[in-house]
């Protein structure tokens, strides 16, 4: 049986999608910038999805615009603000330790080069941010405000509506990386006080390699990538027209079917989660419980083993999983949000994220609840670690 469940790496683009975006790899070639009629199929093409995606979060589509990844939309808020707020003696980031990297790598490139002080705000055992920390931590100095709407690896739902009308209260802008939250959540910029939010199309069954970014109408942070004139003069290149047309179908078919998804997710995941409660002793969920934790997510720590090598067990019995962000799967550290949620680094090493989706089925959640007790049980029978772990605990 091959079972995947890696949704939050990325989701398989949709065939309705495919379909959709199919014309624009052939007879629709045109360059949307170009003046003869022919091109303009492909600058209506454009517009479409931009009026799809602004709808989805209740924006304006000029308050939209598409980037090459979720990590670029990122990278554009965070590098685009603060060298903008230069001009008014401005060089203070707020943003968390539980951040992707797109935004924590960025936020080190900015002190390191730029000289930005950055705070990093603490988050509790559950993975929240506090509204009063984030409040502490304003200065005079203070540009932005970054804090992402759910983690990627433990799911944690962050109070953004609070933090937003925070720093309204401040005016400083409140930036979002919505890139997991944006695939799960109704997200409604106006009513959640949000004014810039990162997306990316592939974790919505879209297509890789396009993202884009909600600016409020007013916020003018300087460009990211120059050249060309697209995107208003925002963000330069030519388009990836048949991306976007994927990105902005992703997000409408997604929109008609979020309770849906939303209530068959958080069934399953729900069923696995007390499957591994019942079935493995020492099992302890990282992250929040209901409906602060994104629908499809579950992440486990194993004492005694190594999530590396509950993988490739997994993976040998056709189960793909992750251990946390599929971005630092090369990496052996343990993870910088488990650390972050208190959890020893033994206990962050043998840590385990399932993340399910359209694909998943009651039978394949079964097949992992068969599989996997097994296997933690054959790894701790050999790990030193678990041997003294449990002596301890005697
Ligand atoms: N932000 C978060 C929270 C993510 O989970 C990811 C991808 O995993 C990204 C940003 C990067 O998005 P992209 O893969 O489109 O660059």
């Amino acid at each position: 049986m091959f079972v995947y469940l890696d949704h939050t790496a990325t989701t398989p683009t949709s065939p309705e999608v495919m379909k959709a975006m199919m014309p624009y790899f052939g007879e629709i070639f045109g360059n949307p910038s170009s003046v003869y009629s022919f091109s303009r199929k492909s600058r209506e093409a454009i517009e479409k999805a931009r009026n799809q995606v602004a709808a989805s979060l209740n924006a304006d589509p000029s308050e939209i615009f598409f980037t090459g990844s979720g990590t670029e939309a990122d990278n554009w808020a965070l590098k685009g603000t603060l060298e903008k707020a230069k001009i008014s003696g401005k060089n203070h980031l707020i943003t968390t330790k539980i951040e992707h990297h797109a935004i924590l790598h960025t936020a080190e490139y900015l002190h390191k080069v730029e000289g930005v002080d950055v705070t990093y705000l603490p988050v509790n055992s559950e993975g929240f941010v506090s509204v009063e920390d984030v409040k502490n931590a304003i200065t005079d100095k203070t540009a932005l405000v970054s804090v992402m709407f759910a983690n990627n690896e433990v799911g944690t739902i962050e109070p953004v509506k609070e933090i937003g009308a925070l720093c309204r209260e401040h005016k400083i802008p409140f930036h979002t990386d919505a890139v997991q939250a944006a695939a799960h959540l109704k997200i409604d910029v106006k009513a959640m006080n949000i004014d810039m939010l990162s997306m990316s199309a592939h974790k919505m069954y879209g297509p890789k390699g396009v993202g884009a970014l909600y600016l409020r109408r007013g916020l003018h942070p300087e460009n990211f990538i120059h050249g060309g004139a697209q995107e208003h003069k925002h963000r330069a290149s030519t388009e990836n027209i048949a991306g976007i047309v994927g990105f902005g179908e992703a997000m409408e078919i997604l929109q008609g079917r979020l309770e849906e998804d939303k209530a068959l997710n958080s069934a399953r995941r729900d069923r696995l989660i007390s499957g591994i409660l019942e079935r493995i002793p020492h099992a302890k969920l990282n992250g929040a419980t209901g409906d602060n934790r994104l629908p499809n997510n579950i992440n486990f720590s194993f004492i005694g083993v190594e999530g590396e090598t509950l993988l490739l067990d997994l993976d040998a019995k056709g189960i793909s999983a992750s251990t946390g962000s599929a971005c630092s799967s090369e990496s052996l550290d343990p993870s910088h949000v488990l650390l972050a949620l208190g959890l020893k680094h033994e206990m962050a090493h043998g840590s385990l994220r399932f993340t399910i989706g359209r694909l998943t089925t009651d039978e394949q959640i079964d097949y992992v609840l068969e599989v996997l007790p097994e296997i933690v049980s054959r790894r701790r029978e050999m790990s030193p670690l678990w041997e003294d772990y449990i002596k301890s605990q005697a």
